[in-house]
């Protein structure tokens, strides 16, 4: 495990971030299993998280990472540009940039699929450290649930958004194999906690659902090397989990990067059972949807939106 105390200093406080230098990836991608490569560059203040296809034409590259242009699609996290350009798997990015506090990112990518990686977040927050945080002279903006809101799915899978002072997801999974199980995690959100509990934790499925993908076109990509894969109450990977409940905190790992898609850091408890991306994406879609049930706000603005206060705390965010 990462030692917390070099990671994640910018959760909590009140400033905008970018990467400090480019931060670069590569891997296969899960579902195409073509090989890709992504750049994730600095951004200006409340630009948000950006993708850019640059296989495509130049007008037509941009992808933004938020809940309007997300599609539906049950085993990963799709967004489609008006010109419809489309940019898969992008949940544990995603779950990594709001993991480690990063606000405004344009990530440059050749293929149509991000890569899978190991199956968990920890590469792309081992780029980021590496690559470096700035804070940005900019306050945050907070997306603040003001009530609760509902979405479930026809196969019994329901989550609900309450008002919280900080994030947290409480998930429960219930899996008839007895490697995975009934497993439940609750998670709050704050400067190291990414890092330390979900940034590791792998995807995983069950090897009867495997071959049902490839053969439908799907995981083509998929191995033992970016996947915990269970088989009739075995873990089949050599070494077993990295880290215990690994399922669970996987699944808390995605409801935090779907959640990021309403575009700017949340404050919420989100409540799940059965969790996956379908019903996270009809969760958020639920709260966008109905303008009484949350308020953005600029943090620090309850006590003054005046530079001169700003400054002394600004500096103060510089030096962690
Ligand atoms: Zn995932």
């Amino acid at each position: 495990m990462p030692d917390t105390l070099t990671y994640n200093q910018f959760v909590d406080q009140p400033f905008q971030t970018t990467v400090r230098e480019v931060a670069q990836l590569e891997g296969i991608g899960l579902h195409s299993g073509r090989f890709v490569r992504i750049s994730i560059c600095p951004a200006p203040a409340n630009s948000g998280i950006k993708f850019r296809r640059i296989d495509v034409d130049g007008q037509l590259q941009t992808v933004v990472a938020h809940a309007n242009y997300a599609e539906q699609a049950r085993l990963c996290t799709r967004i489609v540009n008006s010109e419809g350009i489309r940019l898969e798997t992008i949940e544990h990015l995603m779950a990594a940039f709001a993991g480690v506090g990063l606000d405004n990112a344009t990530i440059e990518i050749d293929a149509s699929e991000a890569p899978i990686l190991d199956g968990s977040s920890q590469p792309v927050v081992e780029a980021l450290n590496n690559a470096g945080i700035e804070v940005l002279p900019a306050r945050r903006k907070y997306m603040i649930a003001t009530k609760p809101v509902e979405a479930q799915l026809d196969c019994g899978a329901w989550a609900r958004l309450d008002p919280a002072e900080h994030l947290q997801i409480d998930a429960k999974i219930e899996f008839d194999d007895r490697a995975i199980g009934h497993q439940s995690y609750c998670y709050t959100h704050h400067d190291g906690t990414f890092a330390a509990e979900l940034a590791a934790a792998r995807t995983f499925c069950q090897l009867r659902d495997v071959e049902l993908m490839q053969n439908a076109g799907r995981a083509l990509g998929g191995s033992l090397n970016n996947a915990v894969v269970v088989d009739d109450g075995k873990i089949l990977n050599e070494g077993g989990l990295r880290i215990e409940r690994e399922f669970v905190r996987h699944k808390v790992l995605d409801c935090l990067g779907d959640l990021f898609l309403v575009g700017i850091p949340i404050k919420a408890k989100m409540t799940v059972l059965r969790p996956g991306h379908a019903l996270s994406a009809k969760l958020v879609q639920a709260l966008l949807n109905d303008p009484t049930a949350y308020k953005v706000v600029e943090a620090g603005a309850q006590h003054s939106r005046s530079d001169s206060f700003a400054m002394p705390e600004y500096a103060a965010a510089l030096m962690v």
